[in-house]
């Protein structure tokens, strides 16, 4: 199936119309004018066995979203019914990431709370004929199924007495079968034309240590005999989930009315996905497995902590989730419009500093010796009154060697030989000589500067170009970890059959540099991603020490994407 790219334009565009509530939002008005709800009550619940990703980000300000809206509650439910799998580890850290974005759930709990009353519910549901044991094994059960044209065989255990199987599987919990040897399936129709009707199965066995309850069951129940059954318990009016679930909806709904319980519904949205990105939570455990990223936290994973190491931060993924809205049709998102929010809040937000990436050195011939002039710059141009930083500037400077040009075109307007630039927040210097080492390679640019042209004191003269420099002396070493896109297919459900998604690996996603920074970079407490003037967004990260500064790339100014 090939997937419809919503281009960044197009969503661009979508986002300046006026909005208009989306599916979900006018089933809940509706639900509520009419009186069938009094109050919205939705509830997000990941498997805890993985970190979370970009698209349970999506999930998650749908689900919180939409209470926060009408003035309901959203509870955080994990969905632990596979015991192999899961881990407290991930627990923890679904929580950090859940309130990183901005939400707090109203209750904390866990389908294995629910074990109990799952439990009894099976009884009841044997009681009344409606559930038997299974001794068939999994591969027979598959091929009894039936197919979408082909009705399925009835197995040969499903007319066991109500006695029996109560017995039977008060047997299975109690340890007496092991693992494949018996379910329990529900009894509803192995004719029926939706195949998840045909007998689905209640619960397995399985002999594994469950992070919460232990060894206490030996019997779990499975996803579609779980998830609605909690929904209801809790009172969840709208319980939201990704398309795939359709047709299991019928289940849920009988179920519900099966057991006569509260009546909560669910209700499928699409799914986000984004070009050049991955977001099955198997794939990125093996990439974390195999060490072909240095962790969940790597900063080109889109989980929340990578994209949080990143520099992305939790206002822009709101503001990307609500401009890509909600639909019903499957989707593949450009990652250009996320990280167009990402720089979108991060301008309006960040500190700048200068940092020169490539240097070349710029001696101003005629700046007294030793002298050392303090300038007081903004730390946001959007704030020019607001707090400062100071910068100071020397005869010995550092630029980026981009910055300066031997044999420039007309319309460069930066610095080249006998031009003049303005050294940004100060002078303007004019290039009087050129110094090469032996191999031909620029080492330094001997220039003058005009002292009247001080930006306070001085008379307004305008140059064309303004650039980046630090001081050399005052100039602190950064590592910088510059990072681009992990994958270089920009629609990664389309891998060809003969490939892996591992062979779309970016070789290029991670290149190391170096900087030289301003030395108020290194004090700065924003807590967020600063602007390198003129390059990027770049974040400290955790690998940083007093004496080795690292910082990541978190994106560049301007989107220097093209279109192949
Ligand atoms: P994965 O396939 O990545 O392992 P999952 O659906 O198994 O994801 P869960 O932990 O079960 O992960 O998901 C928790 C909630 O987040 C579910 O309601 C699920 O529908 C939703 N969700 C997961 N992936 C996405 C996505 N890409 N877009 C929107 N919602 C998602
Ligand atoms: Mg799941």
């Amino acid at each position: 199936m090939c997937r419809k790219i919503r281009t960044f334009e197009r969503l661009l565009y979508l986002t300046m119309e006026e909005k208009k509530l989306n599916f979900l939002e006018e089933i809940i008005e509706r639900d509520l004018a009419e009186g069938k709800v009094d109050s919205v009550m939705t509830r997000f619940p990941p498997e805890p066995n993985g970190y979370l990703h970009l698209g349970h980000a999506k999930s998650i300000c749908l689900n919180f979203g939409l209470a926060q809206k009408y003035g309901g509650k959203t509870n955080l439910r994990y969905d632990d019914t596979n015991p192999t799998k899961e881990d407290t580890e991930y627990v923890d850290s679904i929580k950090e990431d859940i309130r990183w974005l901005g939400f707090q759930w109203d209750k904390e709990l866990y389908a294995s709370d629910y074990f109990d009353q799952l439990y009894e519910w099976a009884e009841d549901l044997i009681k009344r004929g409606l559930a038997y044991v299974d001794d068939q094994t999994q591969e027979e059960i598959r091929l009894n199924r039936g197919t979408v044209d082909k009705p399925g065989t009835p197995s040969p255990w499903r007319d066991r007495t109500p006695e029996e199987n109560l017995k039977l599987f008060r047997e299975m919990k109690a340890g007496k079968y092991a693992e494949g040897e018996k379910v329990l399936r529900a009894k509803i129709d192995m004719a029926h034309p939706n195949m998840m009707f045909r007998d689905p199965l209640l619960y397995r066995i399985k002999f594994a240590h469950h992070h919460r309850t232990g060894d206490k069951w030996c019997i779990y129940p499975m996803y579609d005999y779980t998830h609605g059954q909690c929904d209801s318990i809790e009172h969840i009016t709208h319980s939201i989930c990704t398309l795939e679930f359709d047709v299991h909806r019928p289940l849920y709904d009988w179920f519900i009315q099966t057991l006569g319980i509260y009546p909560s519904h669910q209700y499928e949205f699409a799914r986000l996905n984004l070009t050049y990105t991955l977001m099955s939570k198997r794939k990125l455990l093996e990439l974390v497995q195999k060490g072909l990223v240095s962790g969940w936290d790597d900063p080109r994973m889109p989980t929340l902590c990578g994209v949080r190491r990143r520099g992305y931060t939790a206002q822009a993924l709101r503001m990307f989730c609500d401009k890509i809205g909600v639909s019903k049709r499957d989707q593949l998102m450009d990652i250009q419009l996320l990280e167009w929010c990402v720089r979108q809040d991060l301008n309006e937000r960040s500190n700048r500093y200068m940092v020169v990436q490539d240097p070349v050195k710029l001696t101003i011939t005629n700046w007294p010796e030793g002298k050392v002039e303090w300038f007081d710059c903004p730390l946001n141009p959007a704030a020019p009154d607001g707090a400062k930083r100071s910068v100071p500037f020397t005869g010995d400077l550092l630029i980026d060697r981009a910055d300066f040009m031997e044999d420039a075109p007309k319309k460069f307007f930066r610095l080249k030989p006998d031009g003049e630039v303005r050294l940004k927040y100060t002078y303007i210097v004019k290039c009087n000589e050129v110094i090469k080492d032996g191999n031909g390679e620029i080492v330094e640019l001997k220039c003058t500067y005009d002292p009247s042209t001080h930006p306070v004191t001085g008379e307004w003269r305008s140059v064309k170009g303004t650039i980046h420099w630090v001081s050399a002396s005052h100039a602190k070493e950064l590592e910088l970890r510059n990072y681009d896109r992990l994958f270089t297919l920009a629609d990664m459900s389309q891998v060809p059959e003969d490939k892996d998604y591992k062979d779309f690996l970016n070789p290029e996603s991670l290149v190391l540099g170096k900087g030289y920074a301003e030395p108020a970079l290194l004090s700065d407490a924003s807590g967020i991603a600063v602007q390198f003037e003129r390059t990027g967004y770049y974040v400290a990260d955790k690998d940083s020490t007093p004496d080795h500064p690292v910082f990541n790339k978190t994106t560049a100014l301007k989107d220097s994407y093209k279109p192949e």
